[in-house]
């Protein structure tokens, strides 16, 4: 049997106000940091995060993220923080920008620190970033020998975010264990590269049993931009069960049809990584063999968090079959994770199943 692997970030530290205490718990990792966040992240975290780099006497570059996790941008990054001559990397902001952060930490080789400023997708505690083309296509996975050194999520600037990206992070969230599962199934390979641990196999059951217990109640929460118990322990799945249940546990069909969904042109690039996530967990779940209560469970909690449930929800209204089996062929290509759910699925079985979710939900 192949090994076991599970990988994590070295520390993680979640909490109302913890922004304050970055200063504190980057120190050991050098003194000029290039400090990754786009211009509106940035206008909200500034002056705290100034001030408490300041206690520790550490001084700063800031570069402003462009808005794409792509190779040009890491690139053009990179070359700033050679010329910078800055010790290491901490990015503040959202699935892209942290995606970029890595990449440009390990362009430099450096630590990285990840400042997640909303619970919207598991990227934060991993050694891995989606990188996409300028025009926001999926590319490839680009993985690296590290997990962050540090990960410090603020929930009073989590809640703070528009509550539609926590439920995006919600719905990446719920693929977790539905994707761990099959993986355990198949007998798959973990993105960590191993096999999947009983640790990461509890930790994605309990991703989504913490969602199943305490989502709804912490989406209203956050709509009003409250911190309670329920969106800590919501942020907590969405962030860090999610972040270590899918690296060392494994991803399967969710994601790979996410994937194939960013070859289709039009209105479906306005949704989220979640969103699409979302739809692509049903039809990981209409591709297994599920009875219908099972199913209709899924498709009413997303549908309580405004989370897409039919093709009219993807703007994919009137989408042609031919269009679908694009989705399909990209989802099932060589190097995509459908394989740990069966080597079995064809670019048919995946539009199939694309509009057979879109029969049941609508
Ligand atoms: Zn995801």
């Amino acid at each position: 049997m192949a090994n076991i692997v599970f990988v994590s970030p070295n520390k993680y530290i979640q909490g109302k106000g913890a922004l304050k205490e970055l200063g504190e718990n980057v120190k050991e990792l050098g003194s000029k940091p290039l400090l990754l966040s786009d211009e509106i992240v940035w206008d909200i975290t500034k002056d705290v995060v100034s001030d408490s780099l300041s206690t520790q006497s550490i001084e700063y570059h800031f570069v402003s993220f462009n808005g794409e996790a792509s190779f040009n941008e890491v690139n053009r990054i990179v070359e700033e923080g050679k010329t910078n001559e800055v010790d290491f990397v901490i990015g503040i902001g959202g699935g892209k920008t942290l995606d970029t952060a890595k990449a440009v930490a390990d362009g430099l080789n450096t630590g990285i620190v990840i400042v997640p400023t909303t619970a919207s997708t598991d990227a934060p505690t991993s050694a891995l970033s989606v990188i996409y083309s300028d025009e926001g296509v999926f590319e490839s996975y680009k993985f690296y020998n590290k997990n962050p050194d540090l990960v410090l999520v603020d929930t009073a600037v989590v809640a703070k975010a528009p509550a539609r990206l926590f439920a995006s992070g919600i719905a990446d969230a719920m693929a977790t264990w539905v994707e761990a599962r099959a993986t355990i199934k198949s007998g798959g390979s973990a993105m960590a590269g191993g096999r999947t641990s009983i640790a990461a196999a509890s930790i994605a059951r309990a991703c989504e049993e913490t969602l199943f217990q305490y989502a709804l109640p912490a989406y209203k929460a956050v709509q009003k931009g409250l911190v309670t118990p329920q969106v800590e322990a919501v942020v907590e799945a969405n962030t860090l069960l999610s972040g270590l249940g899918f690296e060392s546990g494994g991803l399967a069909a969710a994601h790979a049809i996410h994937n194939g969904f960013t070859v289709l042109e039009g209105d479906i690039h306005h949704l989220t990584h979640g969103e699409k996530v979302a739809y692509g967990t049903l039809v990981q779940l209409m591709l297994e063999l599920h009875p219908e209560e099972e199913l209709l469970k899924y498709i009413s909690f997303y549908k309580e968090l405004g989370l897409p449930t039919t093709l009219k929800d993807l703007h994919l209204e009137g989408v042609s079959y031919e269009e679908l089996l694009r989705v399909g062929e990209a989802s099932t290509q060589a190097g995509e994770t459908m394989g740990n759910l069966s080597a079995d699925i064809s670019a048919e079985d995946v539009a199939n199943a694309i509009l057979a979710v879109d029969q049941l939900s609508s």
